[in-house]
């Protein structure tokens, strides 16, 4: 399966279509190696202060699939080099814009790829104050380059600890606690709104 077909049965199963919401830090030129497989995270965002939630799939339970609720946004959960800081190893959430653009690139002969790490670097062009659709511009490096031995075997040790598919889980699994606590609390705070109803003489059942 490709990058672009993994991405629509993301968006298929997160009843999302693309779009979305970006998380990059700051405006500015990022240039970064995409290590392993992308993995789709969908996020439910309820305006700036409010805390967002993951989705965790409509047929899962997820309550935010009513009418009057956004779509969530999809991102993706990868490893990367990061050039800008020492090329280290890191997870990162990669927003929507930026791998569909490397997608494309997936399936244009000068810069198709098979496997993963992708044999080029990525430039990210990031402006905050751009219209939504236009923040991010994603360019790929005009060569290949190798990714060093040790960088392989550190990606390797990260994975073991915890592959984007995990990571994806985790966030999930914890989005559904905090579901199942809120449920409790719900409960809990209706049980002390109700009223109190008028008690019968004691011992005798009231008709
Ligand atoms: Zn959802």
């Amino acid at each position: 399966m490709n990058l672009k077909d993994q991405m629509n049965q993301g968006a298929k199963e997160y009843g999302a279509e693309g779009g979305g919401q970006f998380q990059f830090s700051k405006s500015g030129k990022y240039s970064l190696r995409i290590l392993c497989q992308p993995i789709a995270i969908a996020t439910h965002f309820f305006g700036q202060g409010n805390p967002s939630h993951v989705c965790v799939g409509k047929e899962k339970g997820c309550p935010f699939h009513t009418s009057d609720h956004k779509k969530p946004s999809v991102k993706f959960i990868t490893y990367v080099i990061d050039r800008q800081d020492e090329d280290k190893v890191k997870i990162a959430e990669l927003p929507w814009a930026v791998i569909s653009e490397v997608a494309d690139f997936q399936v244009e002969p000068e810069y198709a790829f098979e496997e993963y790490p992708i044999p080029y670097d990525i430039l990210v062009t990031v402006d905050k104050a751009a219209s939504p659709a236009d923040i991010y511009k994603t360019m790929a490096a005009r060569s290949n380059s190798e990714v060093p031995a040790e960088k392989i075997a550190e990606l390797e040790e990260r994975m073991k600890e915890k592959t984007p598919e995990k990571y994806v889980e985790q966030r999930k699994s914890k989005q559904v606690e905090k579901m199942e606590l809120e449920k409790q609390y719900d409960g809990d705070a209706q049980q002390q709104e109700a009223p109190d109803y008028p008690e019968g003489p004691e011992g005798e059942p009231t008709i």
